[in-house]
């Protein structure tokens, strides 16, 4: 018998679909809810490494995935000068097992249907254009208020709901993401037959120009520089100032450049970070995913990380007896520091960055690589 009986899961980006889906085939009556009036994912694409692919084909979407994402097995490092000269091709850890490719670039929004699909067939009651106002619990379940005034009791109630996770404060938890003092601009465009894997320049103006293939016809492109206020800029502008800093990179990047027309396919966020010290569980409401920790994409581990928080909370819920606090150390034991070496493996490559230093970024992703390749 699984250790519960009735589930609701708070967000449906990456982490939320997959506990829900894991839940519901083994049984367990699970709601999905998400603030977003819709399914609709926002976001030009993912990059998504071999542990990521790992926890995907276990919730059974791995033929999606390699049908609508780009395959690729090395990472190229490029010089920011007038050629963009390779230095060198990296061959990728295949960090999810020999039969999977090292790494899949994908569009966010394939990949949030994707898994919203094998939700919705798994069972799972999904609702969106809703979120809660009130978590009361007892020794045996929440009482969960939502927006529209009505009311459910399930066994426990996951929050999968993001970086700025409502979640968080509700239950008096007081970590909030901190900017790390970079910005991204992205940009989705048409592939070049240049570009068949991720390439990345570091240095010249920004600290790193980058681009990834997310399917035979297309790619994101991105350009991280110094954090800044870029709230004021129309889309026209804000594609006008990634083309202006784009500029001073070269090799396949020429060939990229003129397909970035869209303003509407252009982004700017900046880096952030947080950690919520264990437990990541107050009684029966766990937060997982980016709402118990979320790192700067130096690393492309994010996503990955929230799928394996999904996977390890949802093989213990299921074959526990009860939820007690061995089915939480267990959880915690597997997922705390995993995460947070993840976390801090990608803060210090972007501070080396920040601070110019020549850091052993090779040692850094090497034991990275060989942690995540240990299965989750
Ligand atoms: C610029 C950038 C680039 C990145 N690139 C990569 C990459 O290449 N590879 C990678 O692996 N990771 C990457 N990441 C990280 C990755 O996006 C996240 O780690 C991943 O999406 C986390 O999944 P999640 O399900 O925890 O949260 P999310 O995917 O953020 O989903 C949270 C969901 O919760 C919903 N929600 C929010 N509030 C509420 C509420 N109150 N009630 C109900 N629902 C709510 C939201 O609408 C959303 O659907 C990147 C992150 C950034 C910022």
């Amino acid at each position: 018998m699984p250790a519960v009986s009735s589930v609701l899961v708070a967000g449906a980006g990456l982490a939320g679909p997959a506990v829900a889906t894991r839940l519901a085939t083994g049984g367990v009556a699970t709601d999905l809810i998400d603030i977003k009036p819709d399914g609709s994912a926002l976001g030009s694409g993912i990059t998504l490494q071999g542990n990521a692919l790992r926890e995907l084909r276990r919730l059974g979407v791995w033929e999606q995935v390699r049908a609508q994402g780009y395959s690729f097995d090395s990472l190229g490092l490029r010089a920011p000068d007038p050629f963009g000269t390779l230095l060198v091709e990296l061959p990728d850890v295949r960090s999810g097992g020999p039969d999977l490719p090292g790494t899949v670039g994908m569009p966010r929004p394939a990949l949030a249907r994707i898994v919203l699909d094998q939700a919705a067939s798994a069972g799972v009651k999904i609702r969106f254009g809703t979120s809660y106002t009130g978590l009361d619990q007892d020794a045996s379940g929440v009482l969960v208020t939502f927006a529209d005034g009505t009311t459910g009791r399930y066994d426990l109630v996951i929050a999968a709901d993001g970086v700025h996770s409502a979640t968080r404060r509700l239950l008096r938890i007081a970590v909030e993401p901190r900017p790390t003092g970079m910005g991204i601009w992205r940009a989705f465009g048409p592939r070049p037959a240049s570009v068949t894997r991720t390439d990345l320049i570091y240095g010249g103006p920004c600290y790193i120009a980058g681009y990834c293939p997310t399917g035979e016809d297309s790619l994101y492109a991105y350009i991280v520089e110094d954090a800044q206020d870029r709230s004021a800029l129309t889309p026209a502008q804000q594609l006008a100032t990634m083309l202006e800093l784009a500029a001073a990179y070269h090799g396949p990047w020429d060939d990229i450049r003129p397909g970035l027309s869209d303003p509407s396919l252009v982004n700017y966020t900046w880096f952030e970070t947080h950690v919520v010290p264990a437990p990541w569980n107050r009684g029966r409401v766990v937060l997982i995913g980016d709402a118990a920790h979320s790192c700067p994409p130096t690393l492309a581990q994010g996503g990955a990380q929230a799928l394996e928080d999904a996977a390890v909370l949802a093989e213990l819920l299921l074959d526990a007896g009860e939820v007690d606090e061995d089915l939480w150390s267990g959880f915690h034991q597997r997922r705390f520091d995993r995460a947070k070496t993840v976390v801090d493996a990608s803060n210090q490559l972007g501070q080396w960055l920040l601070d110019h230093e020549q850091g052993d970024v090779p040692g850094l992703a090497a034991r990275v690589t060989a942690l995540v390749s240990q299965p989750a």
